[in-house]
This record gives structure tokens, C-alpha cells and sequence, in this order.
């Protein structure tokens, strides 16, 4: 696995939430010389809290209120967990979006889609995006804050510094980022763990250490997750604590009385005893089906976002099947033989990027028509392709979830770039802009969400 974070652990540690999705977007930011580009200039203020000075500005909206009380009962839950508190208060630095992220002037290069949030080293700075999503926005900010605590004990007297900090690789630091943040139970964790023991190919601690193919977050927070339910969640921050004075293998000896290869072996009985069961009689999807995209039918190894039209005959997808970036494609359903390309990130001038990880594409009730989201001018918009004619004029704002197709008939509503908000109450109430270009009038409709994970409970009303 190629992993974008891995030049720069002693800067920031990331949260990225793919593997090797990341791998290709640098790539080729880094290969044509692509200079990050600031589309917005953003009018910061300050809000002082107990443990942190909040850096928003206006457009982010009332969800920088909940941010700021979500960041506050992190700081609350992980200075009892690590048994520490801040010196001085830390700068937390919020966007009011991805795109907005994109363009900080903080970090030095460029930002891909799949980082979550970053928290440096230099000023022990957190910065991250609000998302649409308040449940993504609190493991976020978990996630980072955790790394705010791991910085400022390894800066603390005797803590062994940044140099000993980042001796403890990836699945050190950032497993235990998403197991305290995300605690022992994550279905996406489970399953990376499943297809491990399919194909058995279970990493060792040595292998997640040296052989970045094994994703540490996954792995990492699956094997604290190991540690903190069998010895205890205080083993996890003693084994931190002495990871730092004397490195991770004799801190596992030291602190666990097992050595790395043999709890490597607890870890894996453990795993193949929870999840064993549960995969017998199962039926793989090989058994039912024939593979579409992968590189064995001449696409890519990252194959993603499937879109089937109406009637069954296409399907567009985003592959890195031509190498440099992650385009979208679309192919004969049945065959998977791929009919053209119909959006290509950075060489196309209508968009900068399109937006890999959160979205999917919606056909119009004809087949005719696909809308995407995309990434234009340091903002979430969704061009549509009329894919005959491969054009992509025109856009709807958007907050870079998946637009949806309406009932047969209908228009195609399109999210709006709206601000989360929560207000603390159990709905809320957002307006999405009705794309008119399959035939409706242009119309705003009104859209409720529960929250938490701002879910759409009432689509249609216009
Ligand atoms: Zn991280």
C-alpha cells in the first residue's frame, strides 16, 4: 500500500480514511507541478474555549458552535484516558467544508480528498473540515485530538520527543487514534479483518510495522482493540507512554509480558475465534456473479462508486485504471467492457477533481444524463454528463454527497452546499436546489434530516 501520510509522520499525522485510494491523486499533483490553488480568502476569528482557541470564520455556520462543544468533551474523556492535560490552549482550526480545507495555507502541499483532518507538529495545530455529516465530524475531531495528546505528552519533560514518537510507526499512532476515537466495535475495521483471514494473509505487529500494504488504521485499531479489552484500557496508555522511552517491541514486553510475535498469535485466535463462525456458510460473491472491474478484465486495482442506469444496460464507475488520477468511466453492464471515459480529474477544464470517496453518480430516469459531484473553484458542484455527447456544462452547488434521482418523472434533486445544522435537536430542516435541466422548473424543495449522520427522511416536497 501506498500511503500519502507516510513522507511527512514527523510533520502531521492524518486521518485518512482510504488506503491506497490516496496513492494516485498526489501522484500526479506531484508529477505536473501543480501548485495548491487558494479560490477564497477566509475572514478567521477566534473563539477562546477552556482547552482550545477555535479559529472559524463566518460561513462555516452554527455548526462551529457543536464542533467547539464536541471538541470540548473530547478533551474531557481523552485527558482522563491518558491521565493528562494541556499546558496551553491548542489551536483548532475548522473549514467550513472539504474544498475550503484544501486550500489551508498551514500545511505546505496538497491535501487529498482522503484526509480527514491533520494535527502538526510545529504548533501542535488541529485542522479539519466540518463535514455534512456530524457523526464523521466528531471522529474526526476524536481522531485529531488524540494526536494532539500523543504530541503533547512525547513534548512534555522525559516525553522522548517527536523523533521517538514517530519511531512507533503508523499502526502505533494512528491505531490507537481510531480505537479511542471509535472505541473496539467498527464494522469497516471487521471487515478489512474478515478478508484478511479469507485470503489469509493476517498481518504479524512485524508486518504492520514494515509492509504499508497492511493499512494501519484498520489494523492498528483492531490490534488496541485487542490490548484495551484484554488488558485494560490503561495498558494502551502505558504501553504509549513506554513506547516513546523504549520503542515498541520492548514496550510490549516490558508492559504486556508477551512478546510482539506472540501476541501477534493471541491477536490473530482471538480475531479468527470472533469472526470464524460468522463467515461459515457465507457465499462469495465470486459464486454469484462474474467480476466486472478489476485488473484480471483490464481495469484498474481501484474500481469504485458503481452507477447502474435505469435500464440495466450501463454502468459508470471511477477507476485509476489510466494511472495518474481517478476518473470516471462508463461500461457495458453486462460485459464490463468500458464504452468511454467521461470525466477526467485535473484535465478537465470544467472541474479540478471529482469527488472519489463520499459520492456516486445518478443517472436521469431516461439513462441519458448522469450527474456527478466534482470539485470546482474551491467548491462541491455537480455537472452533469450527458454522456452521448460527453459535455459537462452547467452545475448545481453541492455538498458532496451522492445527488439522487427523483421518482420516474421527476427532477433530479441535487444537495446544496448547506452548512450542517443541528441546533442540538433531533431534526432539522435544509433546502436542497432542484436541478431543472431533466425538464422540471426550478423549484427549491425542502429536505429534513435526523441527525446524528444528517440523514434524509423526507426527500420529496416541493
Ligand atoms: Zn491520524
Amino acid at each position: 500500500m501506498a500511503h500519502d501520510r507516510r513522507g511527512c509522520a514527523l510533520l502531521a499525522f492524518a486521518l485518512s480514511v482510504a488506503a491506497s485510494l490516496a496513492a494516485p491523486v498526489p501522484a500526479a499533483a506531484q508529477y505536473f507541478g501543480r501548485n495548491k490553488v487558494r479560490y477564497d480568502d477566509f475572514d478567521f476569528k477566534v473563539l477562546p474555549t477552556s482547552h482550545f482557541d477555535i479559529h472559524f470564520y463566518p460561513e462555516a455556520g452554527d455548526a462551529v458552535g457543536d464542533a467547539t462543544r464536541m471538541a470540548e468533551r473530547w478533551y474531557e474523556r481523552l485527558a482522563r484516558t491518558f491521565q493528562h492535560e494541556f499546558k496551553d490552549k491548542k489551536p483548532l482550526v475548522l473549514y467550513a467544508d472539504h474544498p475550503d480545507f484544501e486550500q489551508t495555507n498551514i500545511l505546505e502541499g496538497q491535501i487529498d480528498q482522503s484526509t480527514g483532518g491533520v494535527t502538526e507538529s510545529a504548533k501542535n495545530r488541529v485542522l479539519l473540515p466540518i463535514t455534512g455529516s456530524y457523526q464523521d465530524t466528531d471522529h474526526v475531531l476524536g481522531h485529531e485530538l488524540v494526536h494532539a495528546f500523543q504530541y503533547d505528552i512525547a513534548l512534555s519533560n522525559n516525553g522522548g520527543g517527536l523523533g521517538r514518537m514517530s519511531q512507533l510507526g503508523l499502526w502505533f499512532i494512528e491505531g490507537m487514534a481510531e480505537y479511542l476515537s471509535l472505541g473496539r466495535e467498527s464494522p469497516l475495521t471487521a471487515m478489512w479483518l474478515r478478508d484478511a483471514l479469507l485470503r489469509d494473509d493476517f498481518p504479524t505487529i512485524d508486518k504492520l510495522s514494515r509492509d504499508y500494504r497492511y493499512f494501519p488504521y484498520r489494523f492498528g485499531q483492531a490490534l488496541w482493540a485487542y490490548v484495551g479489552g484484554t488488558y485494560g484500557d490503561d495498558a494502551v496508555i502505558t504501553l504509549y507512554r513506554a513506547g516513546l522511552a523504549l520503542g515498541p517491541d520492548v514496550a510490549l514486553e516490558s508492559v504486556l509480558g508477551v512478546r510482539s510475535d506472540s501476541l501477534s498469535a493471541l491477536w490473530r485466535q482471538a480475531v479468527e475465534s470472533a469472526y470464524r463462525p460468522l463467515m461459515e456458510g457465507r457465499t462469495a460473491p465470486a459464486d454469484l456473479g462474474r467480476v466486472l472491474e478489476s485488473p484480471a478484465t483490464g481495469s484498474g486495482r481501484i474500481n469504485l462508486a458503481p452507477s447502474v442506469s435505469p435500464d440495466g444496460r450501463y454502468v459508470a464507475f471511477l477507476s485509476e485504471k489510466d494511472l495518474f488520477a481517478i476518473d470516471l468511466f462508463l461500461a457495458d453492464a453486462r460485459t464490463g467492457k468500458v464504452i468511454r471515459k467521461l470525466g477526467r480529474s485535473g484535465a478537465d477544464p470544467h472541474f479540478d477533481a471529482l469527488r472519489y470517496l463520499d459520492s456516486s453518480g445518478s443517472w436521469s430516469p431516461d439513462g441519458r444524463k448522469l450527474v456527478f459531484v466534482v470539485t470546482a473553484g474551491g467548491d462541491m458542484s455537480s455537472p452533469l454528463w450527458t454522456w452521448r455527447a460527453v459535455t459537462s456544462s452547467g452545475r448545481s452547488p453541492s455538498n458532496g454527497s451522492a445527488p439522487s434521482r427523483g421518482p420516474p418523472g421527476r427532477p433530479m434533486a441535487v444537495p446544496s452546499r448547506s452548512r450542517a445544522r443541528a441546533a442540538g435537536s433531533a431534526t432539522c430542516t435544509s433546502t436542497i436546489s432542484k436541478n431543472d435541466r431533466f425538464g422540471g422548473s426550478r423549484t427549491i424543495v425542502t429536505r429534513i434530516y435526523s441527525l446524528p449522520g444528517l440523514r434524509m427522511a423526507a426527500p420529496w416536497r416541493s
